[in-house]
């Protein structure tokens, strides 16, 4: 059976934090989907189709990487796609604590999920999409945070 792993976020906007997470986990997995989770009733700072295009850009040359965008629960979503696997990132151990309360719920509503976690690398510990956003209200240049293959003025 394929292994599919899903990695779900916000991405609002994808930092190299993020790539950086997809290209070491991209090994474990035959397909990876990064999908955007949305409220419909929540607008992000960027629109969900310019988070899409941005985000294939990047792994344009990735051919097991597709992207998406769900609403709902993840778990649901995953099991629309056939995915047992979950890929999360750890910063902190704020990030810790968190990701353990939703890993461990995840599985209290679906055994068959597993959510698998990787440490970031030191250099990208710092590197939030909240702080690029509040950068960029400020008019500050965020490109060092971002893959070059995305241009978030366009
Ligand atoms: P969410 O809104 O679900 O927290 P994010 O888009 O902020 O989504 O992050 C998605 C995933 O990427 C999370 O697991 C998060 O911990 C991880 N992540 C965010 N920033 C980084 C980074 N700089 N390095 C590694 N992982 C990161």
């Amino acid at each position: 059976m394929k292994k599919i792993g899903i990695f779900p976020g916000s991405f609002d906007p994808f930092t190299i934090g993020h790539e950086s997470i997809v290209r070491r986990a991209l090994p474990l997995f035959d397909e990876l989907i990064i999908s955007i989770g949305y409220n419909s009733a929540k607008k992000g700072f960027f629109p969900l189709e310019k988070r899409v295009k941005w985000i294939k850009q990047v792994f344009a040359d990735e051919p097991k990487i597709s992207v998406d965008t769900y609403e709902g629960l993840t778990v649901d979503y995953c099991k629309s796609k056939n995915a047992k696997y979950i890929l999360r990132g750890l910063r902190t151990a704020a990030d810790f604590e968190y990701e353990r309360a939703i890993a461990q719920m995840n599985r209290m509503l679906s055994h068959g999920i597993e959510t698998v976690f990787l440490l970031t690398f030191p250099e990208h510990s710092p590197i939030s999409s909240t702080i690029v956003r509040e950068i960029l209200r400020h008019g500050g240049d965020v490109s060092q945070f971002v893959s070059s293959a995305i241009d978030l003025n366009e």
